[in-house]
């Protein structure tokens, strides 16, 4: 159980993010919600959540693409619950295009969250982790921190450094109780990719379920989807004792996708 652990999962106001929010509440941790969003479905989400166990749901609005809004972001676990020993690095943002014509500013916007705030998550939290002589990081990489895909410059980019990273602080850690470990989901049923078969179906005058059969198809042997509540359960195995000498590891739930 996790009871009487405080967990932060950035980017938790949808997908992944919530499935893994709502599996550590479900575990008994107290959680920061983080992420973008209506104002008042946020606020019916934390109450959902808050509503599930024993720990305590907040909520904190930072921008995670800035260094200063993590340092925020972490400061505020600490004073609203007197701890931070979990830390889920989740938010990111996708942007499909081929090299020649990948906007600047895309590339910028990309590697700042889905890289840069995994360094500044990290960089933030693990002091106090290291004080208590426990923690738990895991970091959301993508089967695309393992291979790359075409169109995907700026994401394959960022999430094979989120594994390189993932190693090095797991490397610094070994022997302080903390691990850190990032997870290399396939295909996900969420606003990000259904935003991408949208695009597609778009493109090629097709339906969304015919571009949602072609997209896994593409990619992953096993042709569905992985959900947000299994990578939530995936997380809440690495918080537990089973999972304590496991770490930086680069850990796949891809329906295939990087055995070809
Ligand atoms: P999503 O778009 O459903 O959720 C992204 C979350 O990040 C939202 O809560 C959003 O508000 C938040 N966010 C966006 N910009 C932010 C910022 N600057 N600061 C703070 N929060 C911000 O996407 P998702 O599919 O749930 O993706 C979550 C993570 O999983 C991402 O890192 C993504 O790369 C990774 N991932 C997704 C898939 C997939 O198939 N969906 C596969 C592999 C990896």
């Amino acid at each position: 159980s996790l009871t009487g652990k405080v967990a932060l999962v950035t980017g938790s106001t949808s997908g992944i993010g919530l499935g893994i929010a709502r599996s550590l509440a479900q575990a008994g941790a107290s959680v920061v919600l983080n992420g973008f969003g209506d104002a008042a479905e946020i606020e019916r989400v934390r109450g959902e959540l808050a509503a599930i166990a024993g720990g305590r749901v907040r909520y904190h609005a930072a921008d995670v693409s800035q260094a200063a809004a993590v340092a925020e972001l972490v400061e505020f676990c600490e004073t609203e619950f007197g701890s931070l020993d979990i830390l889920v690095n989740n938010a990111g943002i996708q942007h499909v295009a081929p090299i020649e014509s990948f906007p600047e500013e895309r590339w910028s916007a990309i590697i700042a969250l889905n890289l840069s705030a995994v360094f500044h998550g990290m960089k933030f939290a693990l002091p106090a982790m290291k004080r208590r002589r426990w923690g738990r990081v895991i970091n959301i990489a993508s089967a695309h921190g393992l291979v790359g895909s075409a169109g995907k410059i700026a994401y394959v980019a960022a999430k094979h450094g989120v594994i390189g990273a993932t190693k090095v602080a797991a490397i610094e850690c070994a022997n302080e109780g903390i691990t850190v470990n990032a997870i290399c989901p396939g295909w996900v049923l969420t606003p990000l990719v259904e935003a991408q078969i949208a695009a597609r179906a778009a493109a090629n005058g097709t339906s969304v379920a015919a571009e949602s059969a072609a997209l896994l198809a593409e990619k992953q042997p096993m042709l569905a989807f992985t959900t947000p509540e299994k990578i939530g359960a995936f997380c809440v195995f690495l918080c537990s004792d089973a999972a304590d000498t496991m770490t930086g590891d680069a850990l796949s739930i891809d329906g295939g996708w990087i055995a070809q």
